[in-house]
């Protein structure tokens, strides 16, 4: 495969997305290939949003879409441009088409056109438009546009002969012109096609490399007459592998969140969900998955990304994330835990002042057994606000046993009377006090574990009460006589 565009020449690669939605999986991959190819070779990324279906496209999802890639850090340096305000640029793209005979009008009727669609579907064959309209003579066309018959520009394919190009995933593709039918630059509303605006945009923003999805394969070939008929040089091409749902299915609502936002509010790390996007039709080359955003762009390369479909694990994202918070310094989750917090309403802005140093310990203390920045909030509740659940498993396994009524208070008491609080005393008070009574020191650890964090797994016990602190701990261990069980 030739690069030579990656010689000399400044690499520049686009994203454009439809704003028809918001920024889903599929898209937000893209994107990030396209970034991480331009960062690895110290090009330009632009941002196109290619919102040229007015009726589908809003404001909101062009914003949804900036929110998603912001949240993934993936920055532009060129854009966002706007493809509904370049109309009339493709408009005078496709008359230079016309005026080099590269183009012809079309009056067939859209009924017309319809009927022999569903003619051809019933016969169970691929329709193609027939030319009707490239041999008109020029008789025939002055009579139509004298009765003002509504018209499309066409792009005329060459007769014999084929289109091949290398595609940096798939290799050499070839099609034969036979196989492309004439198909429409400026429908009859006189508004250009997604063809037309590509490859217009794709030329004069000087794109070197277009990187996108496997379903763009076919609309390649035409792109490609388009860029010979403007006698540019077409870029290179790379398209990326489908995404696929755990049972193979193309990726869908289905499947769970589509949309990029959706996990950032399911409290997955954006460090954590990029390293996976990354890992969807792409390697290193070696079994490396944990990989931080330099390391991404120093090793991507298009050469690596696989041909075959890539399947949407979302154990694997759910694993990554786990590793990812465990790695976090508490100060890089600290803003994300407060906004979990304050969605649950126990956020409090001492956290940020006069306790900001209790706060980030106990992320420190929580951060390795996390599954989500959201779990913070949940299994890590007890630790931001006194009103916290008690699981219901949690007691019936751990606090049923008559006597902790009594021991638990008890417990509390003998840590009261400590005058130095920490690791050590804590633990020596309650196996003294197992010991005393006659009882294992499980029994007391598991119990108060309970008590204190409303969890039956957390972190060690005796972390627990330092982090806490002597008066919070006792209070919450003498909670226990005011618990009543349903056995
Ligand atoms: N706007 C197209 C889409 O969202 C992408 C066009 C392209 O990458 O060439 O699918």
């Amino acid at each position: 495969l030739s690069s030579h565009s990656t010689k000399g020449e400044e690499v520049r690669v686009r994203f454009a997305p439809s704003p028809t939605g918001y920024l889903h999986v599929g898209g937000a991959r893209t994107a990030l290939f396209d970034w991480l190819f331009a960062r690895h070779h110290g090009g330009r990324f632009i941002l196109r949003i290619e919102d040229t279906d007015v009726e589908r496209s809003s404001p909101e999802m062009v914003e949804g879409i900036l929110e998603g890639m912001r949240w993934l850090g993936l920055d532009w340096d060129e854009g966002p441009f706007f493809q509904s305000e370049r109309t009339e640029r493709y408009r005078a793209a496709a008359q230079e088409l016309f005026k080099s005979g590269h183009a012809y009008y079309c009056y067939c009727t859209p009924e017309s056109l319809k009927e022999r669609r569903d003619l051809a579907m019933k016969e169970k064959k691929n329709y193609k438009y027939e030319g009707t309209c490239r041999h008109l003579s020029s008789t025939e066309i002055e009579t139509k546009e004298a009765a003002g018959v509504p018209r499309a520009l066409r792009f005329k394919v060459p007769e014999s002969g084929s289109i091949e190009f290398p595609d940096h995933v798939f290799g050499k593709i070839e099609v034969a012109h036979e196989q492309i039918e004439d198909f429409v630059l400026l429908n009859s509303r006189n508004h250009p096609t997604y063809h037309l605006s590509v490859v217009v945009d794709d030329m004069e923003m000087r794109i070197t490399h277009v990187v996108r999805g496997a379903d763009h394969v076919s609309n390649t070939p035409k792109q490609i007459l388009l860029y010979r008929a403007f006698d540019a040089e077409p870029p290179e091409f790379a398209h990326l592998p489908l995404i696929l749902g755990p049972d193979k299915a193309k990726l869908s609502k289905r499947h769970g969140a589509t949309s990029v936002t959706a996990y950032r509010d399911l409290g997955y790390l954006p460090e954590a969900f990029r390293n996976f996007l990354a890992l969807l039709g792409w390697s290193p080359g070696d079994n490396t998955e944990i990989m931080a955003t330099d390391e991404l762009i120093e090793r991507f390369s298009l050469e690596k990304i696989n041909q075959s479909n890539a399947v949407f694990d979302v154990q694997k994202l759910d694993w990554l994330n786990r590793q990812y918070i465990g790695a976090s310094t508490a100060e890089r989750l600290a803003p994300l835990v407060q906004k979990a917090l304050e969605s649950k309403n126990v956020w409090r802005e001492e956290y940020a002042g006069a306790q900001k140093e209790y706060f980030l310990s106990t992320l420190d203390l929580l951060k390795s057994r996390m599954h989500s920045i959201n779990d913070f909030a949940e299994s890590g509740q007890a630790f931001f606000t006194d009103v916290y659940e008690i699981d219901e498993a949690a007691a019936k396994k751990n606090l049923k046993e008559p006597d902790l009524k009594e021991l638990m208070p008890l417990l509390a008491s003998r840590l009261k009377a400590l005058d130095v609080f920490t690791l050590e005393t804590c633990e020596q008070a309650l196996r003294a006090l197992a010991e005393e009574k006659q009882v294992k020191a499980g029994l007391l650890i598991n119990a108060a574990r309970v008590l204190l964090t409303g969890r039956a797994v957390g972190p060690p016990l005796f972390h627990i009460m330092i982090q806490l602190g002597k008066e919070r701990t006792a209070t919450r261990l003498e909670r226990i006589s005011a618990l009543t069980f349903h056995h």
